[in-house]
Order: C-alpha cells, then sequence, then structure tokens
C-alpha cells in the first residue's frame, strides 16, 4: 500500500528565498493553515500538516524548476513569468507582490510618447519583455541588460532611459527620473507544470481552495449593526451580504441586530449610507476564511 506522506505525493512549491515575495508567500501558506516554520533558512522544508515540500530559491529560477518539473507549483511574479517565457500555466493570481514595469526617463526630459525612444539606449533587467513592447510599437531601440540598481543607469551616463519594476515611484523619484509608460502590470501568481499527474493535481486543488478562501477573506469585512426596526428595510435594501443578511431581536423592543458581509471595494460608501439610513453601533470585523 503506498503511503500517502512519501516524497512522490507531495506537491513540491518553490517560492522566492528572500526577497519582497518570500514573507507574503510564506504568510499565505500559513492563512491556508501549512505551517513551515522550522527550516525557513534551509533549501526546502516540509510541511508538518499538509503534503507539501517547499523549496525556497531566486524568484528568477521558479519558472524552469516548474517547467522541468523539479518543483511541481511556485509562487512568482507574474513579470518574471512573461521574461522567462517557460512552458508553465499560470493558475492563480496570489493578490500580493502588486508592482508594474514601466519605462522612465530623466525628469527634466519632455516625454512625447513612446517615439521618444526611438534610437535610445534602455537599461533594463527585463529583456526580453521590452524588445517585445519595442517590436509591437514599432520602436527601435538599443538594450542593455543589467542584473540590479538599474534606475542609477541614467545619471551615470549608461543609458537615456530605464524599464524597471515601480510599486510607489519613490525610488525613481530619488534617481531624478520619472515614470513615462506602463508596460504591464504585474503580481505574484502561482504557476503550475504543465503536465501534473492527477495526485498532484488533486493536492493542488485542495490548496487553491484554500487559497481562494483565504483570499475572498481578505477582501471582506463581516459588519455588525443595529437598527430600528421601521428603518430595518431600507438598511437591508444597502447590504449585499452572501444570501440576505442575519436579523436579531435586541433586547431592547424595537431594535434589532443586522449581521451581514462587505467588500473591501465597496465598503465606506456603503457604511456611510447605513449611518445616513439610521443603522447605529456599527461594528466591523476581519473574517479569516470565507467559503462560499
Ligand atoms: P532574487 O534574489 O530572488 O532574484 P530579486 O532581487 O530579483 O530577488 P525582489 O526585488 O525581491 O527580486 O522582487 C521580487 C518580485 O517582487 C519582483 O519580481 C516583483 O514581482 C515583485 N515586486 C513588487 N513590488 C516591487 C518593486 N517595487 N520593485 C521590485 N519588485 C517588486
Ligand atoms: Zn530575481
Amino acid at each position: 500500500m503506498s503511503n500517502p506522506m512519501n516524497t512522490n505525493s507531495k506537491l513540491k512549491l518553490a517560492i522566492q528565498k528572500s526577497g519582497r515575495l518570500h514573507d507574503d508567500s510564506v504568510r499565505l501558506l500559513k492563512e491556508c493553515g501549512i505551517d513551515i516554520s522550522n527550516g525557513i533558512n534551509k533549501l526546502k522544508a516540509d510541511a508538518t500538516n499538509f503534503p507539501i515540500e517547499v523549496f525556497f530559491l531566486r524568484d528568477d529560477d521558479i519558472p524552469q524548476y516548474v517547467e522541468d518539473g523539479v518543483a511541481d507549483i511556485g509562487f512568482v511574479g507574474e513579470n518574471v513569468v512573461f521574461e522567462k517565457k517557460k512552458k508553465v500555466v499560470v493558475t492563480e493570481k496570489l493578490g500580493f507582490g502588486k508592482c508594474r514595469l514601466s519605462m522612465a526617463i530623466q525628469r527634466n526630459e519632455q516625454y512625447t510618447g513612446i517615439g521618444f525612444l526611438q534610437g535610445k539606449k534602455i537599461a533594463t533587467s527585463y529583456p526580453v519583455i521590452v524588445s517585445d513592447y519595442l517590436k509591437s510599437n514599432g520602436v527601435d531601440a538599443e538594450i542593455h541588460e543589467i542584473s540590479g540598481s538599474v534606475e542609477i543607469a541614467p545619471g551615470i551616463g549608461l543609458a537615456d532611459a530605464i524599464c524597471d519594476l515601480v510599486s510607489s515611484g519613490s525610488t525613481l523619484f530619488m534617481n531624478g527620473l520619472k515614470e513615462a509608460e506602463i508596460i504591464l502590470q504585474s503580481q505574484a501568481v502561482l504557476i503550475k507544470n504543465d503536465g501534473l499527474g492527477a495526485g498532484k493535481q488533486q493536492l493542488l486543488d485542495r490548496l487553491l481552495f484554500r487559497i481562494q478562501a483565504v483570499k475572498k477573506a481578505r477582501n471582506n469585512k463581516y459588519i455588525l449593526l443595529n437598527a430600528p426596526n421601521h428603518k430595518l428595510k431600507e438598511i437591508i435594501g444597502l447590504l449585499p451580504g452572501m444570501k440576505s443578511p442575519t436579523v436579531l431581536p435586541l433586547a431592547e423592543e424595537g431594535w434589532s441586530s443586522v449581521h451581514s458581509v462587505l467588500n473591501e471595494n465597496e465598503f465606506w460608501e456603503i457604511i456611510e449610507q447605513l449611518k445616513a439610513a439610521g443603522a447605529q453601533g456599527i461594528l466591523v470585523v476581519p473574517i479569516e476564511k470565507m467559503i462560499i
């Protein structure tokens, strides 16, 4: 009889060893109830309570490992997936590591559109994406590949423009640069090997089920409020909820307690409307997991 805990039946997950995606990757696993707290400094760690084995790698290497099947799945930035062009399947957006890949030029220059880059020298760590982008826009420019500190290239005369990851834009600002063109929006995604076997796929489905529950919970809040009964209908009408909201009578005659779930995006607007409609004692609580 096969042992369900032997190595072959474990799902092998590659995450970034250290850097911007590391902590959020580990946190997501933890929120999925997967504990890998022991061994974070090693090359790999076993989860104690889920048949998963975690490899800690450089993010650039993750698509290759997943294509080769050394890892079954990986958490990596979409930007790296597009750059490496490996044969992997992007399965789920993970909601963290959000950034954009942008062209930036020196702040004192006047950007006139993509044609500005014609004949210029562009420094980047993303030569494949940049060259595809320039080609599809009919622009001919020289790409200068550098692996780090791309933002200093124009200042030292190495390039006229750069193409690099941006989140707040403060790094560009500090280097006398301004964002000129967004090439792509990115976030961390789950990628999987193209030929995952049925057993591994089953484990992945269990993991995805948990990831989706965590993501939904992060985007939603549980709300409790008190409403005078004569306002109940109006207040309930404002609440989307998963089904209809829960309504419970309060000890005080003529009042009810209303419980519901609100999406982060519409949250403040609805709270304002609820207050205006006569809701009182509004409590908002985070949701840990959400399964619908
Ligand atoms: P490694 O040592 O693993 O190669 P790295 O230096 O290439 O690390 P990090 O800077 O840690 O990579 O970034 C990892 C990923 O985090 C990026 O590929 C991108 O998807 C995401 N990211 C989110 N925001 C930013 C940002 N402002 N700058 C750079 N990367 C960001
Ligand atoms: Zn990297």
